[in-house]
């Protein structure tokens, strides 16, 4: 026999029982989505890799090793996307909609990160993402974190939470990095080696580290929420009242941060106990810095994406019903002679959009097996007779009970 080939390490197929999930999130949010007026967008998976270093940045841990980057037949340097709002920026400044007010785009599909794969670590995962650009806050911030909010509600998830922060701006930033960084200074030598890299070019992401000995030093770190400016506190503030005022139930987490100099003020996650190291399931923030530093004008922004196979493991878990389209009718012809009536029966069946299997015709019991293994509610039966007649024969599979009516009867019947 041929050798058979498997996928990559880290990259799942989605199976249908899988799959009924994810398209049970995606129709729960894309009603979401449109109830906050966010449109969708369908960008590339393939874009050039400068487009993420020079967003990303070369010293994060995305860029610099976990990128899928290669040279095409042309020397053209290309990569397959790890997150979505690079290209999402790229897209706007190339339509030339930075004049257009604001943008509010929604988006879904996969991205690709050389991570070290575990439950709810893929190296092909999906996201689904929202931006909205133009949006200069605060009252963009509540909006946006209440539609995330609704997103995860919209889909029943129980044992979540919602975490936010404030990174401060260029004005008050800067200061609180120096206090920081001082502080780390002291605590050195308890720190991981690639916190001690970190400290130097991004301290703010020490407080981010996973590593626990690294978490033990930081109890008593300088907080940037106590050191923000004036505008800061004011925009902080009045998001947290915001929230308050919708019920949204949230702590204030002064260990979230994204380590990119382009990200402002608001920074939030919402969060799980039930997936361990992977327990974000949906993480965004303000990212005012970002449409100029790919050279567009200074645009205000802000942005989410959730991680759909978290989302997915989080559902199976819970008891919600996904409701994935059963079989409604299984459509058994007896006798060669009856086959295209039973075809014509199951295209009218389909028309009055019920879901109809036709079981293939031939051997009587096979027919019923099949319908019985896909757990058909209803067998339309179709003889010489029922043919003759224009009739069709219908068993509830549940009940036994048995009818047999004409086909306008029989839709009535099953609906
Ligand atoms: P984490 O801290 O879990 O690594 P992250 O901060 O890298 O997450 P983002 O880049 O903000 O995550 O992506 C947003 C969401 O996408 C995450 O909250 C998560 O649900 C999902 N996600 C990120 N990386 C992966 C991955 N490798 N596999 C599956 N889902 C992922
Ligand atoms: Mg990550």
């Amino acid at each position: 026999m041929a050798k058979q080939l498997q996928s990559i390490r880290g990259i799942h197929d989605g199976l249908p029982g899988e799959v009924a999930n994810w398209q049970f999130i995606e129709r729960q949010f894309e009603q979401v989505f449109r109830q906050y007026a966010f449109a969708e967008v369908r960008l590339p998976v393939l874009e050039p890799t400068e487009l993420f270093v020079r967003s990303i940045g070369e010293e994060t841990d995305i860029v610099s090793k976990e990128m899928y980057a290669f040279e095409d037949q042309g020397g053209d340097h290309l990569c397959l996307r790890p997150e979505g709002t690079a290209g999402a920026v790229r897209a706007y400044l190339q339509a030339g909609l930075t004049r257009s007010g604001g943008q509010r785009w929604y988006y879904k599909g996969p991205m690709f990160r050389r991570e070290r794969p575990q439950k709810g670590r893929l190296r092909q995962f999906q996201q689904i993402g929202a931006e909205w650009f133009g949006a200069s806050g605060p009252a963009e911030d509540i909006d946006m974190l209440a539609m995330a909010w609704q997103l995860i509600q919209s889909i029943q998830l129980q044992h979540v939470h919602m975490e936010i922060n404030s990174l401060g701006c260029p004005d008050c930033r800067p200061a609180y990095r120096d206090t920081l960084q001082a502080y780390l200074t002291d605590k050195q030598q308890h720190l991981c080696e690639t916190c001690h890299q970190r400290m130097h070019s991004n301290p703010m992401r020490v407080l981010d580290c996973k590593v626990q000995s690294c978490q033990q030093q930081l109890t008593d770190a300088p907080e940037m929420v106590a050191h923000l400016c004036e505008p800061c506190t004011s925009h902080f503030d009045t998001l947290k009242t915001g929230l308050a005022a919708l019920a949204i139930p949230f702590v204030v987490n002064a260990r979230i941060v994204r380590g990119l100099d382009y990200y402002n003020r608001t920074a939030f996650e919402i969060i799980t106990d039930q997936l361990g190291a992977q327990g974000t399931v949906l993480a965004g923030g303000r990212y005012d810095g970002l449409v100029s530093e790919l050279g567009g004008p200074a645009t205000p922004a802000i942005g989410f994406a959730a991680g759909l196979e978290r989302l997915g493991l989080l559902l199976e878990a819970s008891a919600v019903s996904v409701s994935s389209a059963g079989v409604d009718v299984a459509v058994a012809a007896l006798g060669d002679a009856t086959l295209s009536y039973s075809l014509q029966v199951a295209q009218q069946l389909r028309q009055h959009g019920l879901t109809v299997l036709h079981c293939g015709g031939g051997n009587a019991k096979r027919q019923f097996k099949v319908a019985d293994r896909e757990s058909a509610r209803f067998v339309a039966v179709l003889g010489e007779d029922e043919m003759q007649a224009q009739s069709l024969t219908l068993k509830n599979l549940a009940s036994g009970e048995q009818i047999t009516c004409d086909i306008t009867e029989a839709i009535q019947h099953i609906k």
